[in-house]
């Protein structure tokens, strides 16, 4: 099956030429020139990841960007921004809206595809049977264990479901209010340092092992999984 790829972007020749890498790569692009194609496109059918432009007329990139995060449709759907800006801030801002990578431009489609590829093959680390590998931890969905290497690791229900998110979606920068959102639920009413209560929790259960370096704290931003220092 070839991925779908939805392109947000309105400068008609970087689409063509970027739907022509896509298209030498086994995946294939579908147009969108502003926001409102873009929500109708996902509204249609959700693509597999969307490469969306920073800077579009109308409603912008960044604020696209928290809609598609907002919707059930689009929430789990991977987003590559494509910037032309190289400012922290903005960076920031993206990560905050749940941007899972950021292509500056100008780029090469090479560049590009690679990261297209590496963005998916991360959101398919659940490998169907609920068992999702990473970094040497290792959950056992059905049986709800967790285990860092052959060894089982001993975590609470709230740091497994925690791991559990995380682990689903790394290298993705979470607030502690997107966490308590998706962890806890967003209709109870908890303060956000308990996501750091529970974050030190599941540090110290993984530190025998070696393996607290996973959780990374984002500074001024919040918390990702990854595997990569
Ligand atoms: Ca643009």
């Amino acid at each position: 099956m070839h991925k779908r790829i939805l392109v947000v972007e309105d400068e008609a020749s970087i689409r063509d030429m970027v739907a022509f890498a896509l298209r030498k790569a086994d995946m294939q692009p579908i147009h969108a020139a502003d926001a409102s194609a873009a929500l109708a496109a996902v509204a249609d059918t959700p693509p597999d990841l969307i490469l969306l432009d920073w800077m579009l007329p109308g409603m912008s990139g960044l604020e696209l960007a928290r809609r598609l995060r907002r919707d059930e449709r689009s929430a789990e759907v991977p987003i590559i921004m494509l910037t032309a800006r190289g400012e922290e801030a903005d960076r920031v801002n993206g990560l905050d809206a749940g941007v899972d990578d950021y292509v500056v431009k100008p780029f090469s489609t090479r560049e590009l595809v690679a990261r297209i590829k590496a963005v998916l093959r991360r959101v398919q680390s659940d490998d169907g049977s609920g068992s999702i590998a990473l970094g040497g931890l290792r959950i056992d969905g059905p049986a709800h264990r967790v285990y860092a290497g052959d060894a089982l690791v001993d975590l609470g229900p709230t740091e497994y479901r925690l791991l559990h998110f995380f682990m689903s979606h790394p290298e993705r920068v979470y607030t502690r209010a997107q966490v308590l959102d998706h962890v806890w639920g967003g209709s109870v009413y908890i303060e956000e340092r308990t996501v750091d209560v529970h974050i030190r929790r599941l540090r110290k259960a993984l530190e025998p092992f070696a393996l607290d370096g996973l959780v990374q704290t984002v500074r001024g931003t919040g918390y990702r999984l990854s595997d990569r220092r």
